[in-house]
């Protein structure tokens, strides 16, 4: 028996294509077989190395001897009534993050989630309420797409990828662990790597301004905002955040994103409160705000969760609501409630969080996880 210790394998989920090249190298490899892996692991979501059969056999014992495809551990999983499915993953021994996939007759779109708990604390959210506890790594964010495509495929459905779009709209905030979010941000949209196009990629923010400008830099992605109120002082209780950069700031933020990324438009979310933020007159300031500039405006009823005080705006306030945005020229959508059975709705994920942040958001502006 050796005394060595047992060599760690590289996870090469997650790693980028420098990385991916660099590992390939130490091995004693030409760098062009970490588009080939690449290749395997993302395109046609092989996660065994001795099946990907044009790499040479030596170099495949290799790697199964160095390196694995690790993707996250499933807990859970649950199927509602129209289809949506919601899986509960492994972050460790005592939590876990959710993914919700959402058939639809033209697509299918998986919403991800980018931290094990969310620090924003806005009012309304089920997420808020659990704290938050970490990041997760790039790996466990690329590791939902791979592991619902495969989950997806072996159940039976049609096609061989089950996943055409995908959102950023699950637990956590994506600019708050913008470190991890961005490559697997590129992993998504690579032509090597899942190969969607940057219109099947949203990354949801509820407004982390620096970051907006940050992220203009790096990817092109479509952005969504949740904006949720059309004055700052009902978005200072609503979305904490806006108490640092407020709406003002926020939007001549997303217009740079348009510019810099020769986008389309962004999508602003808003949450329909019962009497909080659904008044006609609410919703001709929010006309006002963003008139005249390329914006979308998807309203979401409110999906109530265990101890919640917001109530569903009833359906002709949301309809009287999104006549005033049309007639004032807008577009504007209500986003169909999906597996709200399962708890798998919009602000509904709650998984399993232990807080870990001493300064939440809802009081005092400090203490954000917000990573270089
Ligand atoms: N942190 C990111 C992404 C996660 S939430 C963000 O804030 O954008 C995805 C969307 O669901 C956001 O617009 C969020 O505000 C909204 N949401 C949160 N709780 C909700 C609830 N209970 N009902 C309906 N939508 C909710």
């Amino acid at each position: 028996m050796s005394d060595a210790p047992p060599i760690e394998r590289e996870n090469l989920l997650g790693l980028t294509r420098p990385e991916l090249e660099a590992f390939v190298r130490e091995l004693g490899s030409e760098p062009f077989r970490a588009r080939q892996l690449w290749s395997w692991m993302y395109k046609r979501g092989e996660g065994r190395f001795e099946s990907m059969t044009d790499l040479a056999k030596a170099f495949r014992a290799q790697l199964v001897e160095r390196a694995e495809i690790r993707v996250p551990e499933i807990v859970t999983s649950q199927q509602s009534a129209d289809g949506t499915r919601k899986w509960l993953l492994r972050a460790d021994a005592k939590q876990a993050f959710e993914m919700v996939f959402i058939p639809e007759p033209d697509r299918g779109t998986l919403c991800i989630s980018s931290q094990v708990g969310c620090a924003l604390d806005c009012s309304f959210c089920s997420t808020a309420q659990q704290g938050f506890n970490r990041n997760l790594t790039t790996a466990e964010i690329v590791g939902q797409v791979w592991l619902a495509n495969r989950e997806l495929g072996t159940s039976g459905l049609p096609v061989e990828r089950a996943v055409t779009n995908v959102v950023l709209m699950g637990m956590g905030e994506p600019l708050a662990n913008f470190r991890n979010v961005v490559p697997a941000l590129r992993i998504f949209t690579d032509d090597l790597g899942f190969d969607l196009s940057r219109r099947r990629v949203t990354l949801s923010t509820s407004g982390l301004v620096p970051q907006i400008y940050k992220l203009a830099e790096e990817v092109n992605v479509a952005l969504a905002v949740s904006l949720h109120a059309p004055d700052d002082e009902l978005r200072n209780e609503l979305v904490p955040i806006n108490r640092l950069h407020p709406i003002a700031e926020l939007l001549e933020a997303c217009w740079h994103y348009l510019d810099e990324q020769n986008g389309r438009s962004i999508t602003f979310e808003y949450v329909m409160l019962d009497g909080v933020n659904d008044s006609p007159a609410q919703a001709r300031t929010l006309a006002k705000l963003l008139k005249g500039h390329p914006a979308k405006i998807n309203l979401i009823p409110f999906n109530p969760f265990p101890g919640t005080r917001y109530k569903r705006s009833a359906a002709p306030a949301i309809q009287r609501f999104k006549e005033e945005l049309l007639e004032r020229g807008l577009i504007a959508t209500v986003r169909r409630t999906r597996g709200d059975d399962i708890d798998a709705a919009c602000g509904q994920l709650a998984g399993r969080v232990i807080d870990r942040t001493t300064v939440r958001l809802g009081n005092k502006l400090i203490g954000v996880a917000v990573q270089p």
